[in-house]
């Protein structure tokens, strides 16, 4: 059996512990497995080389892609698929991982109705894949974002100042809400919020009013420009306002420890439903949620993590 794996869309720390962990398990299973460079741009050029377990090696903790990503708006058109879909089967290829987001995945779809097996795995930072809880990389930007603010929070306090942070997250807003949480943030606006200059403002008075020597006000992209609203605050309030887009730099740096463990878990899932002959899917993690249990039972009773031992063997 053969098995191909390609990262596409925005890239994201942990997309290559995943290519890793395909690459790996399928070697492990006696598959041949195969590495599509530059997304589905290369796999309509061609692009795509058979890997051993040594071209992955020493790519678990970068951050990037070492496959290359792209965009390709034409691959919505079935004659460009068909050509993709021809270099997989000259190649004998039936299988195939894609790594990447939403767009990633409608690429999959459509591909695997033209018959190529294909497998959904959610590698981005912002979260937006709705049937995952957590996607590969979004930890990792979090922490990035968490560290730009704590830095900004300083000379926020220092200056009394009022801080607009932009925060990636193309249309969703949760590496907004989560950094506003774990920075302390007193304001976060998002899709999910809604955007009301005036009761933002009136927000933003009533934190002065409540003694608040200084601001933080996390802002998703997309939703308004933040540098505007940075001079209405400050044109409006009390605080002298400056605004920060944190852009780029999310989207780099070497994953998380989360990012690493839930890659090559699901890098290991994919390519086990691809041994049974399973494709069509979208791998997804769930339930990182808080609940409570009677304390007289909390050490007996076992709410563990799933056994990481049997990726271990797969890994290697
Ligand atoms: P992401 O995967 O990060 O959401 P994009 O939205 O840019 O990134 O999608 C990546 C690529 O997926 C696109 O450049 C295109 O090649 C492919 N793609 C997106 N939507 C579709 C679709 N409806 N049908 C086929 N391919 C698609």
């Amino acid at each position: 059996m053969k098995i191909a794996v390609l990262t596409s869309g925005g890239d994201a720390p942990g997309m290559n512990a995943c290519v890793r962990a395909v690459v790996r398990s399928a070697i492990n299973y006696g598959c041949e497995a195969y590495g599509v460079y530059d997304g589905y741009k290369g796999l309509v050029e061609g692009k795509i080389k058979q890997l051993d377990r040594y071209d992955v090696g020493q790519i678990l903790n970068r951050g990037g892609t070492i496959l290359g990503s792209s965009r390709l708006e034409s691959f919505k058109q079935r004659e460009v698929r068909q050509i993709a879909v021809d270099n997989l089967k000259a190649l004998g290829i039936d299988n195939l991982v894609c790594i990447g987001g939403d767009g990633t995945f409608r690429g999959a779809m459509a591909l695997n109705e033209m018959g190529i097996n294909c497998i959904g795995i959610p590698g981005t930072i912002d979260n937006d894949i709705a049937s995952t809880e957590f996607t590969i990389g979004f930890f990792t930007a979090l922490d990035t974002a968490i560290d730009a603010i704590d830095k900004l929070r300083d000379t926020s306090f220092s200056h009394r100042r009022c801080t607009v942070v932009e925060v990636m997250g193309r249309n969703c807003g949760d590496l907004s809400i989560f950094s506003g949480i774990a920075c302390g943030a007193e304001i976060v606006i998002t899709k999910d919020t809604g955007y009301n200059e005036v009761d933002l403002l009136k927000q933003v008075q009533n934190a002065k009013a409540l003694g608040k020597r200084h601001l933080i006000v996390v802002v998703a992209e997309n939703i308004t420009n933040v540098f505007d609203l940075a001079k209405k605050i400050q044109d409006n309030s009390d605080y002298e306002a400056r605004a920060t887009v944190l852009g780029y730099i999310q989207r780099g740096g070497k994953p998380s420890s989360f990012d690493r463990i839930l890659a090559s878990k699901m890098g290991v899932h994919a390519v086990d439903l691809l041994m049974e002959g399973i494709g069509g899917q979208a791998i997804f993690t769930k339930s990182l949620d808080v609940s409570h249990i009677d304390l007289d039972k909390s050490l007996t009773v076992e709410i563990k993590p799933s056994d990481l031992y049997q990726y271990l063997k797969k890994l290697n």
